[in-house]
């Protein structure tokens, strides 16, 4: 049985190699392999491809941050031991063709990753759920590092082999009076033994990315060419925030359409459409999604009162932050200018909306004409979800309160969720066979399986086990990087790392504010009982100046640091250039310290701190988020958590009280590590702009309340280093559990969830 499916391999693959370059499989490029496997792949899941038959699933979403996809899509199909054995027959690494592969640029952070994970848990569960966003040529921006500074290029992760189909479906979508064809591409989502569905990506013939001029800049005016040139586009002016909207209702437009055409082929009338359609609305990103179904319905002579009942019934919506910046608002007048079609729209429906309530707070368009995208979310979907259990209380009890009060029953919780595929079977292979020969491998299609790994707590061998996977998995880290950015890790040391997007509210700068309190301690004789390896992952957004200025510290710090013979025996300082999914299925399995230290009350869920739970690391961290559930599941002893409650911080902004002010005169730790932002180390390889600006927005405002937590964070964390040290064996005990109870933290139970209380699919 097993000879048969190898050799029907090896013929699939020599077929296509022969159609690709009439070479066998031995003589092949590693280029031409790939693009035999790719063809491959792609036939294989379009025969894992189902006819629809009651409800489906479009999940709209401005990002889908999916990771490349040859690894993910073999070991979905279940073909990946089998290819790999193949290959290394013919004297072939299956590893080498991976390193091909670019990652598609197509999503910024946890949300867009969540939109992926999502894909993949649908898919195996065997639901009917396709995805819709944007083909964005250059997607975010591509990170590298100098002088110590981020340096912005452009993505051009569509140069290798694309795995979307073009298609000749187009749809018109009318912007600014001039009317585009959205192109549509089709990229299959394979499922881990369930069906194949779509991620649906529009798109412009005429976008030309000759247009980028230096860096990342280019003519924000010049729509046919720019339109998907990148994702989120600079938004600190107005030509940027246009078209920020040029593209969401590019997105929304082109998928309203491909929704009902597909609803209408299955038989849909659309008085009907909720039988056939649900719309999940990833973030405020595709609400005018809302407006526009209501435009097309009311146009194919649906009555506006009725279309509005459809849509509701139709479409849902995710909240994933409580960050006033972050909820989006639009002039009107920008509404005008891109969409004058869907303002009347707008308009009834914010007068719709004031007939359930005259509360000002609750207006779609308010008294200084902005239009609030979340609150037509609200009252025009059949529910509101938050994304961990903290965060929904938050929504319901202060920041949506009074959506609460006037729609109760719309209101519920999805803790997000992460596929176990991508972030166990596919990064760390070790623990997952370790895993599988120890409980079998139920796990990988029910993650709740993994708790059967509590029976082996006291097994010292398992215990010894876990902790050599994980010492490899930090040499492959290390050669990883010694490859990419020429740094090699001192893997005898305990690995703790912050890798996320660069935001103050998950406050790196406390990490860094710690590091340095480190290097004063070294230098002083006050030894850590360990060496540590701090590793950072981030980008920071381009126009987001102190978030630059916290990288330049970091990056400036580490060179001080290395400089330092006596201090750098003990302290290592990492910055990993441009975070991908890349980049973080290398650096998870090798982290023992997981960092989740935002502000408590202002990371919504988190999904980074799942990952790492799952690989076996102890998470230090705030009672924010996810974590709280992290920390219920795995009991105070596995986690180490501190600070401030979220209560106490929402009662200081009430309060309007935080003053850093009093902490920097009254600390003198938190003075010192404050000051050597621009003492004379720092200076000889940093900038001082860049250095007193964050030194004096950490004095003088520091509106995350770093200052308040940064004692408690020292001991945690030297408590954590301590136990690593002196209590070993405990410490992969505590691994073990994590790994156990992480089962939870699937995005199965996830889209389990979803579907039983809000889509009813299939
Ligand atoms: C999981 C993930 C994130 C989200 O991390 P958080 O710690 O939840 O913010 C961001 N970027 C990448 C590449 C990820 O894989």
């Amino acid at each position: 049985m097993k000879a048969n499916t190898l050799t029907f391999i090896q013929t699939k693959l020599k077929e296509e190699l022969t159609v690709l370059s009439r070479k066998p499989l031995s003589e092949a490029t590693d280029e031409e392999l790939y693009l035999a496997l790719l063809t491959y792949v792609q036939q294989r899941s379009e025969s894992k491809k189902e006819t629809v038959k009651g409800r489906k699933l479009y999940y709209i979403s401005a990002e889908f941050l999916i990771g490349k996809l040859l690894s993910n899509n073999l070991i979905n199909l279940g073909l990946y031991d089998d290819v790999r054995a193949v290959l290394a027959d013919a004297g072939k690494d299956l590893a080498a063709l991976e390193e091909l592969e670019q990652e598609p640029s197509l999503g910024n952070g946890g949300l867009g990753r969540l939109a992926a994970c999502f894909l993949d848990s649908l898919a195996t569960l065997d639901l009917p759920g396709d995805g819709i966003g944007l083909r964005y040529h250059c997607g975010l921006f591509h990170q590298n590092f100098r002088d110590n500074l981020q340096n912005e290029t452009p993505d051009y992760w569509l140069s290798g082999a694309d795995w979307a189909e073009r298609t000749n479906i187009a749809y018109p979508v009318t912007l600014a009076g001039t009317t585009y064809l959205a192109r549509l591409y089709r990229l299959a989502v394979t499922g881990y033994g369930g069906r194949t569905n779509t991620l649906n990506l529009f798109d412009l013939d005429t976008v030309d990315e000759s247009v980028i001029k230096e860096g990342i800049s280019f003519d924000k005016r010049n729509t046919p060419q720019n339109l998907t040139l990148f994702l989120y586009p600079d938004d600190s002016d107005d030509d940027g925030r246009l078209l920020r909207i040029y593209q969401q209702y590019l997105m929304v437009s082109a998928g309203a359409q491909l929704i009902l055409d597909e609803c209408e082929a299955r038989g849909c009338n659309l008085h009907d459409l909720a039988d056939y359609a649900a719309i999940q609305i990833n973030d405020t990103h595709p609400s005018m999604v809302i407006p526009e179904l209501i435009r097309l319905l009311t146009e194919k002579g649906v009555a506006f009162e009725e279309a509005v009942q459809i849509v509701t019934d139709t479409c849902a919506y995710t909240n994933h932050t409580i960050l006033a910046e972050a909820l989006e608002k639009w002039p009107r007048s920008y509404l005008e200018q891109v969409v004058p079609q869907l303002l009347p729209i707008i308009e009834r429906l914010d007068a719709l909306a004031r007939t359930r309530t005259d509360d000002p707070k609750t207006a779609i368009i308010d008294e200084s004409g902005q239009i609030h995208m979340a609150h037509m979310d609200i009252h025009f979907t059949h529910s509101t979800n938050g994304v961990a259990a903290l965060h929904t209380e938050i929504l319901k009890n202060s920041e949506l309160n009074h959506f609460y009060r006037l729609y109760p029953e719309k209101f519920n919780n999805k803790t997000n969720g992460i596929t176990f595929r991508r972030w166990l079977l596919e990064c760390n292979p070790k623990l997952t066979a370790l895993i599988g020969e120890l409980i079998g491998d139920g796990f990988k299609k029910d993650a709740s399986e993994l708790e059967k790994l509590l029976a082996f707590e006291h097994d010292k061998n398992v215990l010894d086990k876990i902790a050599q996977i994980k010492k490899e998995n930090k040499l492959a880290l290390s050669d990883w990087l010694q490859h990419r950015q020429g740094v090699t890790l001192n893997t005898d040391a305990v690995f703790a790392i912050q890798s996320k997007r660069l935001h103050e509210y998950k406050r790196q700068q406390l990490n860094l504010l710690y590091l340095i309190h480190q290097y004063f301690e070294i230098k002083a004789g006050h030894l850590l009982c360990t060496p540590l390896v701090s590793i950072f992952g981030a980008k920071a957004a381009p126009a987001y100046t102190i978030a630059k200025d916290i990288i330049h510290a970091l990056l400036t710090l580490s060179e001080v640091v290395s400089a330092d013979p006596e201090v750098s025996k003990w302290l290592q300082i990492v910055f990993v250039e441009n975070y991908n999914v890349t980049a973080a299925e290398k650096m998870i399995p090798a982290c023992d310290i997981s960092e989740q230290i935002s502000l408590a009350s202002k990371e919504a869920s988190g999904t980074g701190n799942m990952k790492f739970m799952l690989n076996g690391a102890l998470t230090l961290g705030t009672m924010d988020g996810a974590n709280v559930e992290i920390a219920e599941r795995v009991g105070g002893d596995n986690i180490y958590i501190f600070g401030q409650s979220s209560s106490q911080v929402i009662d200081r902004y009430a309060k309007g009280d935080y003053c850093a002010k009093d902490w920097y005169e009254s600390d003198p730790n938190i003075r010192r590590a404050i000051d050597f932002l621009t003492g004379p180390q720092m200076q000889k390889y940093g900038c001082m702009e860049n250095l007193s600006r964050l030194r004096n927005e950490l004095i003088g405002k520091d509106w995350f309340q770093t200052l308040p937590d940064f004692n408690a964070y020292l001991v945690r964390k030297n408590q954590a280093i301590a136990d690593y040290t002196y209590n070993a064996s405990d410490w992969n005990r505590r691994a073990l559990i994590n790994i156990a109870k992480a089962g939870f933290f699937s995005s199965d139970r996830t889209i389990a969830e979803y579907n039983e209380e809000i889509w009813h699919l299939g």
